[in-house]
């Protein structure tokens, strides 16, 4: 049979792909890259994490070279549906406020599409972008039946009331809740946006729809349809993601020295898991500076500080004592460690930072934030010979655990922690184990970052073939 774009059974001699090189293949990328920075000007977050995948890609096509006849990269570059919208609300004052609202639903070739949403000012279609692209890969290599998507808003919900955001998180989903359905569109949290504000949504989406449809949003609240271990799931999984790599040569968490940067959920969840594993964890930090504490970060203090008063690192400094000290500015890359784990934000760890963790004889760096390290940074490190776990790979705990409040919520069912860290700690061994062989197999051994795209990338590839050209 002649082999066809539309045929999963095409072979290798149909179309120019064939027979390339697998550095012809990534050359033979360029123009669709070019095509994404055309089409998508000024959106330098999303060209970033494109740029990443296309150059991982390149092996593939030459053993797969359906993939690219198919033209399955051209069409996962392109989200299948791009919401923008506005958000009016009126603050405590009774000021009339107007955000803009976002959603981009990437890709369904394996499930609803599944992402956050995130509230910050930063918020920008190239953030959000940025972060539905890395979505459809990494939801792929949790194995579950995720598409991927993300959404947010420009909004800061820094110093609101309780009641303005009740408000804004009520204006939000009046609009995007025509767009949602647990067999449509999932979202959960994201920076800046928790189980208060997924209440508040939850709320709003029951009320207008009149459904009691627990599957809508993931990150719920223990006692209304929320997953156990959901709120931990992020940080544990990347902690449980760089326990794999140390294995790898013989190395465990026992007596390492860590150093993590944030303070948010995943940061605090990495470092409750880091510490039960019998690490010290000597920092943390936020927009304002960071902490080095020599005894070990005290958990209970920070979550007081950062989850009951919403306040600030520096006041962590000040309440614990001489061990700890509040230094301004970035910089918490300097502090020397065995592992590092960026859980802040995009874009943290910078080429000069990685250069300082290599000098100061870091063994394994992994990404608890989506996509902290920059090209340059991820270079250093994997020229240095240190184990680079990218965030697709090793953050995706968090929205495997979504997957698992999906499947509660379905079959109206609820596990215990235990039950379900189990099943995360599986999933995370699993994530590890494919990104680690698909790195061997396509001849790039302890290669994670490619790894994780060719893994992710073949998953969803095998489905879109499948489903013909849509
Ligand atoms: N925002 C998280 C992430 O970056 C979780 C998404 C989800 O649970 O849907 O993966």
């Amino acid at each position: 049979m002649a082999s066809s774009p539309l045929s999963s059974h095409s072979s290798r001699s149909s179309r120019s792909s064939v027979d390339l090189s697998s550095e012809a293949q990534t050359r033979a990328l360029e123009p669709l890259y070019t095509q994404v920075l055309n089409r998508n000007p000024g959106e330098a977050e999303f060209h970033q994490a494109v740029r990443e995948v296309l150059d991982s890609l390149g092996p593939v096509f030459t053993q797969r070279p359906e993939f690219a006849d198919a033209k399955i990269i051209e069409r996962i570059c392109e989200p299948e549906r791009q919401l923008i919208f506005r958000v009016p609300w009126v603050d405590d004052s009774g000021e009339v406020q107007v955000n803009r609202g976002f959603r981009i639903e990437f890709n369904s070739a394996l499930g609803p599409f599944k992402g956050g949403l995130r509230f910050h000012p930063s918020v920008n279609l190239g953030i959000v972008k940025f972060l539905g692209f890395e979505q459809i890969f990494k939801n792929a290599l949790t194995g579950m039946p995720l598409g991927g998507g993300k959404g947010g808003s420009d909004f800061d919900p820094k110093n609101r009331s309780d009641a303005e955001i009740m408000r804004f998180c009520q204006s939000l989903m009046t609009e995007l809740h025509r767009h949602l359905g647990e067999y449509t569109d999932v979202p959960a949290g994201d920076i800046g946006v928790g189980q208060r504000e997924i209440g508040y949504l939850f709320g709003q989406y029951k009320r207008i729809t009149n459904r009691y449809e627990s599957g809508v949003l993931t990150g719920k609240g223990t006692g209304w349809g929320g997953a156990q271990a959901r709120t931990e799931a992020t940080g544990y999984g990347c902690v449980l993601f760089t326990r794999q790599m140390l294995q790898t040569f013989g190395e465990d968490f026992e007596g390492q020295r860590v150093a993590v940067s944030g303070s948010g959920n995943v940061a605090v969840y990495a470092i409750e898991k880091a510490q039960q594993l019998g690490a010290t964890v000597v920092t943390c930090s936020d927009s304002d500076g960071f902490i080095v504490d020599e005894k070990g970060i005290d958990l209970d203090l920070l979550k007081q500080i950062k989850n009951v008063e919403r306040g600030r690192v520096a006041e962590y400094a000040e309440r614990r004592g001489t061990s700890a000290r509040f230094i301004a500015g970035s910089g918490v890359w300097q502090v020397p460690c065995d592992v590092a784990l960026p859980c802040a934000t995009q874009n943290e760890l910078y080429e000069t930072d990685a250069l300082a963790l290599v000098r100061n004889g870091v063994k394994a760096v992994a990404e608890g934030a989506n996509m902290p390290t920059t090209p340059e940074g991820v270079r250093v490190l994997q020229k240095a010979g240190v184990a680079f776990g990218p965030g697709k790979a090793a953050n995706a705990g968090g929205v495997a655990t979504s997957a698992l409040e999906m499947q509660q919520n379905a079959s109206r069912d609820s596990w215990s922690f235990e039950y379900t860290e189990e099943r995360l700690a599986e999933i995370m061994r699993h994530i590890h184990d494919a990104c680690h062989e698909t790195a061997e197999r396509y001849g790039q051994p302890g290669n994670y970052v490619t790894g994780a795209n060719i893994a992710g990338f073949e998953r969803v590839a095998e489905a879109m073939l499948a489903q013909g050209v849509i």
